[in-house]
């Protein structure tokens, strides 16, 4: 299972679709339960991921240290901004399997939404952690700023990160034209994305490009039954005030608590909206991001805004299984080599 361990809710970045810290009532500074209390509930998971998790989870950086020093988790991570990557020591980013750093793509896509200077020092994370043998994410966020082939090329081309994944910016911003830049930019983009993964998958090369990877995944290996991030059935968050919710973000919402490190939790299992229990999609997308889903900030229209380009995007995707389907049994690809699993680095797959 994976665990999402919040080390903060503090953030030294302000990026402009996220807004930075969590009020400290609400997720605090420090970690206020014992460390003890939730290495039981964890050493109990053998597969447990742990995924440290803010704010900026680097910014305390010694609670990360006593948690690795003190909780065994088959594979440890972290998802950051990438600008504190300094306070760990190198020994204890060794033991990393996977570091998500957040970059939008090009530096003036970066720095326009995260701040001046930002891409850089991203990218001196990104090759300073290479170095050490830590696999890296570059975990973009999508607005209507961004090309998406020419960002997502631009990070593949960087050698600096062994995946690309993206969000796209909807629900948690005010609304915007998203549809109409989903028609003239975004879906065009993903489509030659997705042309450039079946011709380097001609030749033997899996592009790690989550967004087509995890669909291409789920058509071989049984797909989602809810939410890909697993959301509350293979996810749950541990909030520094010792709360166990299905999902990070929800730290307001009743609905997402499901216990305490002091007392236990369970989960709630795959969660299906109504509209997705009967969409042919559903195998693919498991009816998208869990909160979306039950929060609808954008409203039921807005919920059917992203749902028509979502399902856009899996057409697109989908278009290929057939010579997917070829190639594997050609043998010009190994099967296992198509295998993603999005809860062993925390990606989402559907942006
Ligand atoms: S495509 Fe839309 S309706 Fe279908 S499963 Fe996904 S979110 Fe639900
Ligand atoms: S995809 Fe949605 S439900 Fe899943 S972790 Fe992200 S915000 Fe939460």
């Amino acid at each position: 299972m994976l665990w999402l361990v919040f080390t903060t809710g503090f953030c030294n970045l302000r990026c402009d679709y996220c807004g930075g810290s969590f009020p400290s009532k609400v997720v605090p500074y420090t970690v206020r339960y014992d460390i003890e209390k939730l290495k039981r509930l964890v050493e109990a998971d053998p597969q447990a991921t742990v995924i440290f998790y803010g704010g900026e989870p680097l910014a305390n950086p010694r609670f990360v240290e006593e948690f690795m020093d003190r909780v065994r988790a088959r594979r440890y991570g972290v998802q950051t901004n990438g600008t504190l990557y300094r306070l760990l020591p190198d020994p204890y980013w060794k033991r990393m399997s996977v570091a998500l750093l957040s970059i939008d793509g090009r530096e003036s896509v970066t720095d326009r939404h995260r701040g001046r200077g930002v891409y850089r020092r991203v990218l001196e994370a990104a090759r300073h952690l290479k170095s050490l043998g830590v696999e890296t994410i570059a975990r973009m966020a999508v607005t209507q700023d961004t090309d998406i082939y020419e960002d997502v090329m631009h990070l593949l081309g960087l050698g600096l990160f062994d995946k690309v994944h993206w969000q796209l910016d909807v629900v948690w911003s005010p609304r915007w034209d998203f549809e109409g830049w989903a028609e003239r930019s975004y879906l065009p983009g993903v489509r030659r994305l997705v042309d450039l993964f079946i011709s380097e998958l001609r030749r033997g090369r899996v592009l790690k490009i989550i967004p087509i990877l995890g669909v291409v995944s789920a058509h071989f290996f049984g797909g989602y039954p809810g939410s890909p991030c697993g959301a509350g059935y293979r996810s749950v968050a541990v909030s520094t005030d010792g709360r166990v919710l299905a999902c990070p973000i929800a730290v307001y919402e009743r609905w997402a608590e499901l216990g305490t490190v002091d007392g236990g939790f369970r989960l709630m299992g795959p969660y299906l909206a109504k509209e997705c229990a009967s969409c042919p999609y559903r195998r693919y997308c498991g009816g998208r991001c869990l909160y979306a889903s039950i929060e609808r900030d954008w409203g039921e229209e807005g919920f059917t805004a992203v749902d028509r380009v979502t399902r856009a995007y899996l057409d697109a995707v989908l278009s290929i299984i057939p010579e997917v389907e070829r190639l594997v049994k050609e043998g010009a690809v190994r099967l296992e080599d198509l295998r993603y699993d999005p809860t062993e680095d925390s990606t989402e797959v559907i942006p």
